[in-house]
């Protein structure tokens, strides 16, 4: 394959010439999340950053194995070495099975997913799936020489491995550095060195997620099941591993020391790291509540929008900005790009209707090129979408007369504008709703106005908008989460 794609690799700090291991194939492994709560908006961009990542190589050609993972034990709270697991934690305040935790917010995870149109993953493994694969790494670090035990747990010796190889290579640190800016040991924890982190923790007895190993009953290191995961289905050495830029250290760091001790190859040979979603200019976070959930865009349920958008705004606003650039979350941000967008679908409408003339006055092949240019600096959507809006000119010229198009021409631009437009860019015209999700969009926009006529004290209003729904077959129920429906 002649391809010109460049992809800034974190760990060189430069775009690279993109070469697979395997001619026309591309492994692709990306963290997934932790779920223990709905996906917030800023998760979203991550993943629908390598979602374009994924579009983009498939659209010109390579045929790709992505692998998304899904952490549904090993992540302790605040991404602490010591502690309880995020998900028990939450099974233990709902009084819930974890199990229960881990269906409800995956559900939850695939349905906004779907909505924002991102393709679902080829594999789509869990943690909980992957103990023997993640006990068996362990095993092998041990006899290696690179891990140690203590007291039923297991720890990835950094100083030893650093002897031989770099322990912050991807985020640029060095472990003197690192040494000389801790804290000591308190005497509590086991570990021989701050730095070591655990691959297997031994379960206290109120850790309600453990199972059977050679060092007793316990559970695995975070960052030991992406190792496990993304080496199982990718192999030792794979091309692209993404992840928000939160990852980088340590997940991803130990993701590195770990398969380079284990396999005496670095793992991966592009790293790739999305920038944060921020909200009034802080990041957006499950923990500090800064954020903003997707439902609550697409419903307008919230205090933070004047109204509702829909799901391919949503997109083409994070699509807007390159996926190394910060971006911030706003009303005003998010209309502007609902204006563009709908821009955009008018003159998708307009190129259907388009005839050809017997000559050409426009220039497609050259717009066409600059289109995968922006792509292949490093996945550019702003310019591509730039590009894209070149072409709705030309549309627009063509369609009021400017301009003419010949046959050749028009099939061009017809193909190379909708396949970056909906294939790439994966967006949708608004109105390509399914009916039962118009019908969803409809309803919840009644019970919206239904409330707003209560506040106002409107009973007779209010009243009227559900007996009339109820006719309808539509049934209102108000509960203390708010109004749902049932029809
Ligand atoms: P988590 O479920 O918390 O492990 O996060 C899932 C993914 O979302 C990770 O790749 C994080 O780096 C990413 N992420 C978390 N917060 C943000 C944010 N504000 N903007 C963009 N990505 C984020
Ligand atoms: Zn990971």
């Amino acid at each position: 394959m002649n391809s010109n794609l460049h992809i800034y690799n974190t760990l060189s700090g430069k775009k690279e010439l993109f070469k697979p291991v395997t001619e026309g194939h591309v492994g692709m492994y990306v963290c997934g999340p932790t779920v223990y709560s709905n996906v917030h908006l800023g998760n979203v961009r991550t993943f629908m950053s390598f979602d374009l990542v994924y579009r983009y190589l498939k659209f010109i050609g390579y045929k790709v194995r992505y692998v998304r993972n899904i952490t549904d034990a090993g992540h302790l709270v605040d991404d602490a070495e010591e502690g309880e697991d995020k998900i028990a934690k939450k099974a233990r305040l709902e009084k819930l099975e974890p199990m229960e935790i881990v269906q409800r917010y995956t559900l939850d995870f695939h349905n906004i997913l779907d909505k924002l149109n991102n393709l679902p993953p080829n594999i789509e493994p869990t943690a909980t799936g992957h103990i023997i694969e993640q006990i068996e790494i362990t095993k092998d670090l041990l006899a290696k020489g690179l891990a140690y035990e203590v007291n039923g747990s297991v720890y990835f010796d950094v100083i030893k491995y650093n002897k031989t190889h770099h322990y912050g290579i991807l985020s640029g640190r060095n472990l003197d550095d690192m040494i000389a800016n801790t804290r000591a040991l308190d005497g509590q924890e086991i570990k021989r060195n701050p730095q070591d982190f655990a691959l297997w923790k031994k379960a206290e007895p109120e850790h309600i997620m453990h199972w059977p190993s050679p060092w007793g009953e316990g559970f695995p290191g975070w960052h030991l099941e992406c190792t496990a995961m993304s080496t199982k289905y990718l192999g030792n050495q794979f091309d692209i591993h993404g992840g928000g830029m939160d990852l980088k250290f340590p997940h991803h760091e130990c993701e590195i020391a770990q398969g380079t001790a284990c396999n005496g190859v670095a793992p991966v040979n592009y790293w790739m790291h999305a920038n944060m979603l921020t909200l009034n200019g802080k990041r957006m976070s499950k923990s500090t509540g800064n954020n903003i959930l997707p439902n609550e865009i697409f419903t307008g349920e919230t205090d933070k929008l004047t109204k509702a958008y829909a799901p391919s705004v949503v997109r083409f606003f994070m699509l807007q900005a390159h996926y190394r650039s910060n971006l911030d979350f706003s009303d005003i941000a998010i209309a502007a790009a609902e204006k563009g967008h709908n821009r955009l679908m008018e003159a998708m409408e307009l190129l259907k209707k388009i005839k050809p003339s017997e000559s050409s006055d426009v220039e497609i092949e050259s717009w066409r090129k600059s289109c995968f240019d922006a792509m292949d600096d490093d996945f550019n959507a702003p310019i591509l979408i730039a590009k894209i809006f070149d072409g709705v000119k030309i549309i627009n010229t063509v369609n009021d007369g400017t301009a003419s198009i010949n046959g050749v021409d028009l099939a061009l631009l017809k193909e190379t504008i909708q396949g970056f437009v909906f294939d790439v860019l994966g967006l949708e015209a608004v109105n390509a709703n399914s009916n039962s999700e118009l019908l969803e969009n409809v309803v919840n926009m009644l019970i919206k106005m239904r409330k707003q006529a209560r506040d106002a004290k409107n009973w007779a209003l209010s009243d009227q908008i559900r007996d009339e729904l109820l006719a309808l077959g539509i049934q209102l129920k108000d509960g203390k989460d708010g109004t749902s429906f049932t029809y």
